[in-house]
């Protein structure tokens, strides 16, 4: 496994020290498989467990593509808020499992500090719910509902780029999360959306994907609805 990582030279843009972080060579890295909502299983290693970058001296963490983005305030309020608490750690090695966590606990609490975008807030969860997934921990809905009321709020009001995702992509996302919450209605309505989206029509895959899950969304519905009578 660890033939697939290296060190990567980071710089803190807060307390300005250097460390190395773990970065995937992602040339040798083998599917498993992928789950409906985006979730991508490879054989030998779970990339997500290094996403968020941590900074061992004082804590600020951040994922690689925001880590630099922040202003000289922000920079003043890290220091002041988290840093005083902080205890040096490194995430710098091969993490388990708990490191993972911590780092994506790091990063959500350091993104509402400062006061980050929803898109990105949304990513950051529904990472931290697809690492509870792997260990069958009921916090994962949690964290699957963060992701998706982030999502639903950020829609055709931000520009999503920090998860590559767009438009079409995302309106299928909200349907899948809302299926996999339970929230059936919202799945089909979302899905929907999905469909009628003119970019649809560049996405054949996405297309099969959102009827299926449409499909799948609408007799979850009328089973619940049987259930409850
Ligand atoms: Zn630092």
């Amino acid at each position: 496994m660890e033939e697939l990582l290296y060190d990567k030279d980071c710089k803190c843009p807060v307390c300005r020290h250097r460390f190395t972080t773990k970065k995937i060579r992602t040339r040798g890295l083998r599917i498993e498989r992928r789950e409906e909502d985006f979730n991508v299983i490879f054989k030998d290693i779970n990339p997500n467990y290094y996403y968020i970058w941590v900074c061992p001296t004082c804590g600020y963490s951040a994922t690689e593509k925001e880590f630099d983005n922040i202003t000289s305030q922000q920079e003043d309020l890290i220091s002041k808020s988290i840093r005083p608490k902080w205890k040096e750690r490194s995430y710098g090695g091969v993490r388990t499992y708990s490191e993972a966590e911590e780092s994506f606990k790091m990063a959500l609490l350091i993104g509402q500090i400062l006061n980050k975008s929803k898109s990105y807030m949304a990513g950051i969860s529904l990472r931290l719910a697809w690492l509870y997934r792997e260990t069958n921990n009921p916090k994962e809905i949690t964290f699957l509902t963060h992701a998706l009321e982030l999502f639903e709020a950020s829609y055709q009001t931000e520009r999503i780029d920090e998860q590559g995702l767009d438009e079409v992509s995302l309106a299928y996302l909200n349907g899948e999360l809302n299926r996999r919450v339970g929230r059936y209605k919202q799945a089909v309505r979302w899905y929907s959306i999905t469909l009628d989206h003119p970019n649809i029509k560049n996405k054949r895959h996405l297309q099969i994907k959102a009827r299926e899950q449409w499909q799948l969304a609408k007799e979850q519905n009328d089973e619940a609805k049987l259930n409850s009578n």
